[in-house]
């Protein structure tokens, strides 16, 4: 299972750390000595022939901070740590700034800084950093020591839970997975692992 893209791990840290400390360095810069409320999420990342990667997105929010007077400064010190801003505008017609920074061939940084309400929201994400350059079938959903009584392993999937044909990716040679359709589950046990034993013969 040691699929995993040569320093792939190694980098996707790097990029987490590097957008923390420049989002901090725009909170810090907008708000200096408050400690902003931070969210982060990671995202896990699938193509169709099954290379499996990860995305970092944060949120730093800034109560009570007025966007009128944080957008200038904001964008300024994106602007001094490499990024590229604009001005966008929200679907509601407010106004955002919009940062963005190349990590390589095709990939970006992407940020923005905006209000909601009287919060102001400075965001980011990471470019999608390809881990494992195969698919990874999910572990096994049951085994023999996990079988709900009067049950047995799934015939069709052996109790992996995942489609037989394409292992729970979804796809096959990049196209749908003829037997589960995207379904992904084992068809057969609906993703269980398991089917009901046959009783005694009648
Ligand atoms: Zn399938
Ligand atoms: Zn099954």
């Amino acid at each position: 299972m040691s699929e995993e893209i040569e320093g792939a791990a190694e980098g996707f840290a790097r990029a987490v750390e590097r957008l923390r400390a420049e989002l901090r360095a725009v909170a810090d810069a907008v708000a200096p000595g408050r400690e902003p409320r931070s969210e982060e999420r990671t995202d896990d990342r699938y193509d169709v022939s099954g290379m499996m990667g990860k995305r970092f997105a944060m949120s730093l929010l800034l109560p009570e901070v007025p966007y009128e007077t944080a957008a200038p400064v904001a964008a300024e010190t994106l602007r001094a740590a490499g990024w590229r801003t604009e001005p966008g505008e929200s679907f509601g017609g407010h106004p955002f700034v919009k940062a963005t920074r190349p990590a390589g061939e095709r990939a970006l940084f992407e940020a923005s800084v905006r209000a909601t309400g009287t919060t102001l929201r400075i965001s980011g994400m990471t470019p999608v950093v390809w881990i494992h350059a195969r698919w990874i079938r999910p572990p096994r959903a049951a085994t023999p020591e996990t079988l709900r009584p009067g049950h047995r392993l799934c015939g069709m999937c052996e109790g992996w839970g995942s489609c037989r044909t394409c292992e729970g990716l979804g796809f096959l040679d990049s196209r749908q997975c003829p037997e589960c359709g995207l379904g992904m589950d084992c068809p057969d046990c609906r993703g269980t692992g398991q089917e009901p034993a046959p009783g005694p013969a009648s």
